[in-house]
């Protein structure tokens, strides 16, 4: 069982990367990518928990915006995490969430939403990386809204009123750097379009020309039409293919391994990566 797109607390997620990795274990998982957004901050807890028969393949989900302000989720795995420019684009991605998040909260507040910076700060563990859902938390500890997944639908959608973008690199620079710290590069849910704009078939070969190395095609937020289509692309431009769960802990409905990578869609992928950097035991 590969699931190659997993989040924690060092992010948005709820688990630990300590209990993510026991419940992998547990569940029968035999490689677990870790993608917390644009930190690697949780890769030291995993590997000093990682045991058995599970191998880890560490990544970050990196935040991206293209040109036309669309927003793209870009997964780096099996790169080196002590890569000075990478991980300088990374604190300068994590670094804007938090102008982002006050000027959401202004817009809140003009609209009579009673919700500070504190409130945000309450819901955010220590040292992860701030974002959407940590302000969803917020509004549900002060009982303005029920759930994460009530946000998303309505006030913290990417259409509503009070969305702010953050400065990130465009999908083609995260995709090289990437790669110039060695690792492989796999777009994220690129048809998730629930969420907002989503690129078009023709922008995948600019991201092939940069060195995009696969596509997450099963994914709960992409239908049956979408990941068709995604895959008559990858098939086309000669990417791996990816499944995931984008797992959250409890801060999503997403299932631990609810979609999978084949481990020959994996083998391929590893291959790409300049050295063997999947960690074991
Ligand atoms: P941000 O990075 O701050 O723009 O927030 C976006 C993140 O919110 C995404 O990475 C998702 O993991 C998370 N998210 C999106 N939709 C939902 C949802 N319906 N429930 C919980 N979390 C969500
Ligand atoms: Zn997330
Ligand atoms: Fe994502
Ligand atoms: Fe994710």
């Amino acid at each position: 069982m590969i699931d190659l797109h997993t989040h924690t607390n060092k992010s948005d997620g709820t688990d630990s990367p300590r209990e993510l990795v026991n419940k992998s274990i547990a569940q029968g998982l035999t490689v677990l990518g870790i993608c917390d957004h644009d930190t690697t901050s949780g890769w030291e807890e995993a590997i000093q928990t990682v045991r058995g028969n599970l191998a880890l393949a560490l990544g970050s989900e990196i935040s991206c915006l293209t040109h036309d302000g669309i927003s793209v989720h870009m997964l780096g795995l099996l790169f080196d995490g002590a890569h000075q420019q990478m991980q300088v684009m990374l604190e300068e991605t994590r670094d804007g969430r938090l102008p982002r998040m006050r000027k959401m909260l202004e817009k809140m507040n003009a609209a009579g939403v009673n919700i500070s910076m504190a409130d945000v700060e309450a819901a955010r563990p220590e040292g992860a990386t701030l974002g959407r859902p940590h302000l969803a938390d917020a509004l549900v500890n002060k009982g303005i809204i029920k759930s994460r997944d009530e946000a998303f639908q309505g006030m913290l959608n990417n259409d509503s009123e009070f969305y702010v973008s953050h400065a990130a690199p465009t999908p083609a620079d995260a995709i090289a750097m990437i790669r110039s710290a060695g690792g492989v590069a796999v777009i994220a849910h690129p048809f998730a379009s629930h969420r907002g704009e989503i690129l078009q078939a023709s922008d995948f070969h600019e991201l092939v020309a940069a060195g995009l190395n696969g596509i997450e095609v099963d994914h709960r937020d992409q239908n049956p039409e979408e990941r068709a289509m995604l895959r008559a692309i990858a098939r086309e431009l000669d990417l791996a293919v990816t499944g995931s769960s984008d797992y959250h802990g409890t801060g999503k409905l997403n299932s631990l391994a609810e979609f999978q990578t084949s481990p020959s869609e994996w083998e391929k992928l590893e291959a790409l990566a300049d050295k063997r950097r999947v960690v074991r035991a």
